[in-house]
């Protein structure tokens, strides 16, 4: 007898080093339940502490991925992590128009929590033009919805309202947006915007320097839930319960000098 899983493509960036990125998507997809696979945007290398080089792949190959995944694999559930420019957002914009996938979840990767620049900052409009509006959810953390209000990245709890209110005039159809870069807070707030609420999902912080890839892993495990048919709120609170064992699981590992990954 056959069985079956969710498929769930990742389309992002690899990670040499393994904790964030494609790496990271594949794992979170396959611990979350789903069948991992993926389009390979751009390479980094990089380890724990920096990333060194970037190459963004020709849009010839990033396209044929795209078709070879389409054309035989019934996708449940799409992740669009790093992309790294402009052109690759308009490519991989246009086959999501001509592909429609069920579920469609944008992580607007812009930099890294090191301060490595992920995506060029002149690309910022195509990502807002171009997949935002396909997108059933987006993931920014608090620089990158900064970046895409143009409002200041919020210091404390007390200046999250205006940039909720900005979020929400952007027209996308849900914003989770992650409140994990507020530090000096003993919890770990993210806010799910939706049919116009507002609705916290609020879990203690861990403290750990090993929280590198936590946005990855986040975005792929929201859409691993969302192809295996959870409905947003459900699969929200189920991604966030996911990353939260992952970061205290990944507490006792000491991988790197830097800022070390999750355990999946
Ligand atoms: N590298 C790649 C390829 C990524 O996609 C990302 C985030 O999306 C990062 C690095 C940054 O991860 P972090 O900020 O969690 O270290």
């Amino acid at each position: 007898m056959h069985s079956s899983k969710a498929i769930i493509l990742s389309i992002a960036t690899t990670d040499s080093g393994g904790g964030a990125g494609i790496q990271a998507d594949i794992k979170a997809i396959s611990a979350t339940g789903g069948y991992a696979c993926s389009v390979i945007a751009a390479i980094t290398a990089q380890n724990t502490q920096r990333v060194t080089a970037v190459h963004l792949l020709p849009q010839d190959i990033i396209r044929a991925q795209l078709d070879a995944i389409f054309s035989d694999l019934p996708v449940a559930a799409v992740k669009v992590g790093m992309l790294g420019g402009a052109d690759t957002i308009n490519l991989v914009a246009d086959a999501l128009e001509a592909y429609r996938p069920r579920h469609l979840v944008v992580d607007p990767v812009m930099v890294s929590a090191n301060g490595d620049i992920l995506l060029a900052p002149e690309a910022v409009d195509s990502l807002k033009q171009r997949l935002l509006p396909l997108a059933d959810v987006i993931t920014p953390n608090l620089p990158e919805a900064a970046s895409l209000t143009g409002l200041p990245v919020p210091a404390s709890l007390s200046e999250i309202e205006p940039l909720i209110g900005a979020l929400e005039a952007l027209e996308c159809r849900a914003v989770l947006l992650k409140g994990g870069f507020l530090q000096q807070e003993p919890r770990s707030p993210d806010w799910l915007l939706h049919n116009g609420e507002v609705r916290c999902f609020d879990t203690p912080r861990v403290i750990t320097p090993n929280t590198h890839g936590t946005g990855c892993t986040l975005s792929s495990a929201l859409a691993s839930y969302l192809g295996q048919g959870l409905e947003l709120e459900l699969a929200v609170a189920s991604a966030k319960h996911y990353i939260e064992k992952a970061i205290e699981a990944g507490t006792r590992l000491k991988i790197g000098q830097g800022r070390g990954p999750v355990e999946h």
